[in-house]
């Protein structure tokens, strides 16, 4: 009975434009003793009878960023800047996300730097912007890129720097299990792109002169 709901729920037309239907609590909870069970445990054991219903639980925290649109969160700027026109950083936004790939931790730490044009936004908005990206499946250079794009859309600013460093644990705790490798994207628009002295200003800001280099950087 429950395979034939599913099975019409989520349709046979579902593709990458159109987001599926979503399961119930109690189809993800059965997918959990499914794992479980391909695992080598036994999800009807004691220890493990109330797994599925946490795991479930514990889903709706980690990726709640499908529900927020993170341009919310930018809206509410601020005008009166008193003629501010330096950079902007902020950094060491620390941030937890899941490799879509194979849906394991990547902790980190966002570092975003903006040249306002009129306006700015509150810090706590920028950080609330990099949680919104990473609780979702991520792969790190995806979420970089639109946490830039996402300022300079929303801001309108001269430029937007955008500086990710993390730890992927598909890659320390399987595979080749290199740890104390951390990885490190980067996007930069506008000034930050195309002056050398602003991208720097930046990277200095950050602890990072000299570890990033830009394709067409002057
Ligand atoms: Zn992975």
């Amino acid at each position: 009975m429950d395979k034939v709901v599913s099975a019409k729920r989520s349709g046979t037309k579902a593709s990458a434009a159109v987001r599926p239907v979503p399961p119930t609590r109690e189809e993800a909870e059965e997918a959990v003793r499914t794992l479980i069970r391909w695992a080598g445990d036994n999800p009807d054991r004691e220890g493990l009878r109330a797994t599925p219903a946490r795991v479930v639980r514990a889903y709706e925290e980690w990726f709640s960023g499908y529900k927020d649109d993170p341009r919310e969160y930018l809206k509410r700027t601020f005008e009166e800047t008193g003629g501010y026109d330096e950079v902007v950083v902020l950094r060491d936004i620390r941030f937890e996300s899941y490799c879509e790939h194979h849906m394991a931790p990547i902790i980190g730490r966002v570092h975003i730097g903006y040249l306002p044009h009129n306006r700015v936004v509150g810090i706590s908005k920028l950080a609330r912007l990099v949680e919104v990206y990473a609780r979702r499946l991520q792969i790190q250079e995806k979420m970089t890129a639109e946490i830039a794009a996402c300022v300079d859309e929303v801001l309108k600013p001269h430029g937007v720097a955008v500086v990710a460093e993390a730890t992927h644990q598909c890659m320390t705790t399987r595979g080749i299990h290199k740890t104390g490798v951390s990885m490190v994207t980067s996007r930069m628009l506008g000034v930050f792109r195309d002056h050398a002295e602003t991208r720097h200003e930046f990277l200095s800001a950050i602890g990072m002169r000299g570890a990033i280099h830009v394709a067409n950087g002057a």
